[in-house]
């Protein structure tokens, strides 16, 4: 099938495949600047509104399959769910502005309470009046516990009371518990806070993550037992390794205490993208169908694509943003590495068809590689802006194809493009 024919039945903007091969040809003039595609008409009926202790309001508008398009609105915003959270780990998305981070279309970022819980910097925070005023961020942000983090420090020490550790930046020991990390959540000030839990890994033993899910279930009592700012939202996460008896037992303790949302955690740890599905696959479907789903540190295109088709919301992951800073960006066609000889003499942007301010401008691949051998954080910038605005513009095309009542049609034809370089063995080392 012809690239054209490919793109007609996608539906998803139509970058030329080829373009790299054409770097020789006469340039063809590049299009204007595209506005982002509007988000649907809202009206009444389908605006859910954020009243100061009305609790997190999310709608199912549509399902297509298993796959839901949904909306929830915070203080400080709407969120159109499928949805993709950029990593805002020190209270910052690397390389970019919050300017330049909204105008890809993301409604939502994460920030890392382990890297903001150091006291002076929480301080720092409360005196900016919160995370929101600190990052110029309008929209929502969510933190996450710092459990995540500290687990995967060499010597913490993990207690019923909490978790023991040690700063990598200056050593100072510290101690963050259910109280602690709420407390320091509560004081950032972010609209969703993610409940103290202890994130096994993979290779664990099942009496150990069996031990740890009870663990994780009593901490999270505890959290819900923290009072918090009356616009924050506290989301529990689903532990349980890669048993699905333990997760299933995870999920039915954590739907009893009635959270306003609900995580996977423990994924996306080096189980692989099949091991990862089978869990959200066994799991999605056992949590309420009015809460929000949150699948944590996921991942690359094709994860996203397969979470959303088993039914989850929203994601986050550092892998736009930091394969950006190593010169790898996303299209429609796969992935590409900006370092690859082709792009030598290449006039092209990434993808001709992208509305990024990056494409939309015109800086050529050739520029983009140049500047990543030269050592120029320009590039990493410019990289940066076009992958945060690939992610938004794929979950926007799912939110789309939902709507449509035609996931998965458009998955099928979002994997057969989106690998056919691999297919036609074009791996991405090329
Ligand atoms: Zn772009």
């Amino acid at each position: 099938m012809s690239d054209a024919a490919r793109c007609a039945l996608s539906g998803v903007p139509c970058p030329p495949s080829a373009v790299s091969n054409l770097a020789s040809a006469s340039l063809s003039p590049i299009a204007p600047p595209a506005s982002l595609p509007t988000m649907p008409p809202m009206n009444d009926a389908e605006m859910p509104t954020w009243t100061p202790g009305g609790g997190l309001r999310f709608r199912v508008l549509k399902t297509s399959g298993r796959a839901r398009r949904g909306r929830f609105v915070t203080k400080h915003g709407v969120v159109e769910t499928p949805a993709f959270m950029p990593v805002g780990t020190q209270a910052a998305v690397k390389c970019v502005t919050p300017e330049q981070v909204a105008a890809t279309g993301a409604q939502v970022v994460l920030a890392n309470t382990y890297h903001l819980s150091l006291a002076d910097r929480t301080q720092m925070v409360e005196r900016h009046g919160g995370l929101h005023a600190l990052m110029h961020w309008k929209s929502t942000i969510l933190t996450d516990s710092g459990g995540f983090q500290v687990f995967s420090l060499p010597d913490r020490q993990i207690s019923e009371e909490g978790v023991r550790f040690r700063f990598v930046d200056d050593g100072v020991a510290a101690m963050l518990s259910p109280e602690t990390s709420m407390d320091v959540q509560r004081r950032l000030g972010a609209d969703i806070v993610m409940a103290f839990d202890e994130c096994v890994e993979h290779t664990a033993a099942r009496e150990y993550v069996a031990a740890s899910v009870e663990r994780t279930f009593r901490w999270l009592q505890r959290c819900v037992a923290v009072p918090l700012a009356e616009h924050q939202h506290l989301f529990g996460i689903i532990q349980g390794g890669m048993d699905l008896e333990l997760r299933a037992h995870a999920t039915a303790q954590l739907v009893s205490l009635d959270l306003p949302g609900y995580a996977i955690g423990g994924v996306s740890v080096g189980e692989g993208h099949e091991a990862m599905v089978r869990i959200v696959r066994h799991t999605a479907p056992l949590l309420p169908a009015d809460k929000v789903r949150y699948l944590m540190g996921v991942g690359l295109p094709e994860d996203l694509v397969a979470s959303v088709e088993q039914g989850m919301d929203i994601h986050d992951c550092v892998i736009p943003t930091r394969y950006a800073r190593e010169g790898t960006v996303f299209t429609w066609d796969g992935k590409q590495r900006i370092q690859d000889k082709k792009f030598r003499k290449d006039r092209y942007p990434i993808d001709t068809a992208c509305a990024c301010y990056t494409c939309a401008t015109g800086y050529s691949r050739s520029y983009l590689r140049h500047l990543t051998f030269a050592g120029e954080t320009l590039g990493e910038t410019l990289m940066t802006i076009h992958n945060l605005h690939f992610y938004q513009d794929l979950m926007r095309a799912m939110r789309e194809a939902i709507e449509a009542d035609r996931f998965s049609a458009w998955v099928l034809e979002f994997r057969t493009r989106y690998f056919s370089r691999r297919s036609r063995g074009q791996g991405d080392e090329e």
